[in-house]
């Protein structure tokens, strides 16, 4: 049978598919509209979202809204999702045996949203889903396509609280996202 969006969280919500399960306090499945024509990809919930059991929730979250309120959007406009779904111990990288094992999820939350476009916010995001060679400082703002997706990636909130200097970067290329968004998306106003 198809998923639906609440057999799909329902599923995962219950998943030990690797050893994060173990340790975490919440699986964060995911935050936004179902039908969101946009879709951003963060590495992997934190201190704040294994507790509330929601992406992007804690400073470079709240970085993030800052983010999207300038090119005009929010929650209620576009999906946002990790790579893994449960927080790695003190905040270390996911590995790649749990990133893998955690892949399966965002494809089939993809594959029900449907997106036009995916913005990876960071590093990791961009390895696993535009190019495993990607590297955020030479290519971020690039834009790629896969299976018709419209891709690209910007240097995840984190960094850009860790370094102010590559604000501005990363304003051209929000700018680059809310063009792409008027040239593609159907019902997304930015
Ligand atoms: N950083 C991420 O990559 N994802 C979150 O959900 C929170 C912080």
């Amino acid at each position: 049978m198809p998923d639906s969006w609440e057999s799909l969280k329902q599923e995962c919500l219950l998943c030990r598919g690797c050893s994060l399960a173990n340790t975490r306090t919440n699986v964060v499945f995911g935050d936004g509209a179902t039908d969101a024509e946009i879709l951003f990809v963060g590495e992997g919930p934190g201190q704040y979202e294994d507790e509330q059991g929601v992406p992007f929730v804690g400073r470079a979250g709240q970085l993030l809204d800052d983010m999207l309120a300038m090119i005009h959007l929010d929650r209620t406009k576009v999906y946002i999702a990790n790579t893994v779904k449960c927080r790695p111990p003190q905040n270390r990288d996911p590995l790649n045996v749990e990133q893998e094992a955690c892949l399966g999820w965002l494809r089939r939350q993809t594959a029900l949203l449907r997106p036009k476009i995916i913005v990876c916010l960071g590093r990791i995001a961009a390895k696993e889903l535009i190019k495993e060679d990607y590297r955020i400082t030479a290519e971020h703002g690039q834009w790629f396509q896969r299976n018709g997706v419209h891709m690209t990636a910007i240097y995840h909130p984190s960094a850009l609280l860790r370094d102010v200097t590559k604000r501005p970067e990363t304003f051209e290329d929000l700018k680059s996202i809310q063009a792409h968004i008027r040239a593609i998306c159907q019902h997304t106003q930015v």
